[in-house]
């Protein structure tokens, strides 16, 4: 790899290893199928942060429940790290969610800003219900109020990435849940 083409971040300290993440992952998920009614579940995906998380987590549901799944695109970070606070769609969901029970899965909450304005956009929809599970929560650093109804874990005022998580679209395949490291040649 040439000087040119070395990312800025590299893989740092696991947070979460792979087993740790699996069997929050599972908890999650018994939680969410107990208390979804009769009608079934549309969970909706934020892409790409969230797409590895939906899978993992829609698989441990039961065959019982009624699970569909669909996902949006929004521009949240952009190139920068710092969230501009209005919700561009990118990608629609295909289909109408009035009277659906809606579970919005994203990969990381931090100011909140983005799922803020995209619970706003979903609301004027009239779902049945709208709840909401996020991977990560940077707790600390929230300036919208946002209910968060399902969480996995609560991590420190660190950029992390792996598990869908990236930076500069690289690290998304890690299978645990690292710090983002500034890359220092040797
Ligand atoms: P918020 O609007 O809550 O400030 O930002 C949420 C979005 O910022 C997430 O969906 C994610 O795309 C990005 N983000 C926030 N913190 C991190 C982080 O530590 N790592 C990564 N990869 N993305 C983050």
């Amino acid at each position: 790899m040439t000087e040119k083409t070395l990312p800025a971040y590299r893989p740092g300290r696991i947070l979460f290893s792979k087993g740790e993440i699996d069997a929050r992952v599972r908890e999650l998920a018994g939680g969410i199928a107990a208390e979804t009614c009769g009608g079934g579940l549309l969970a909706v995906g934020i892409l790409n942060g969230a797409a590895i998380f939906l899978s993992d987590l829609v698989r441990c549901m039961p065959p019982e429940l009624d699970v569909q799944i669909d996902f949006m695109s929004i521009s949240s970070y952009g190139s920068a790290t710092r969230t501009s606070g209005t919700v561009r769609i990118l990608k629609d969901l295909g289909g109408d969610i009035a009277g659906r029970d809606v579970l919005v899965v994203e990969d990381i909450i931090d100011t909140g800003l983005t799922l803020s304005h995209l619970l706003d956009v979903l609301r004027t929809r009239r779902p049945a219900s709208l709840r909401t599970c996020v991977l990560l929560d940077k707790s600390t650093r929230r300036e919208a109020a946002v209910k968060v109804d399902y969480c996995g874990f609560t991590v420190p005022d660190a950029f992390v990435i792996g598990y869908g998580l990236d930076c500069a679209g690289k690290w998304r395949h890690l299978s645990d849940i690292r710090t983002a490291e500034p890359w220092t040649a040797e």
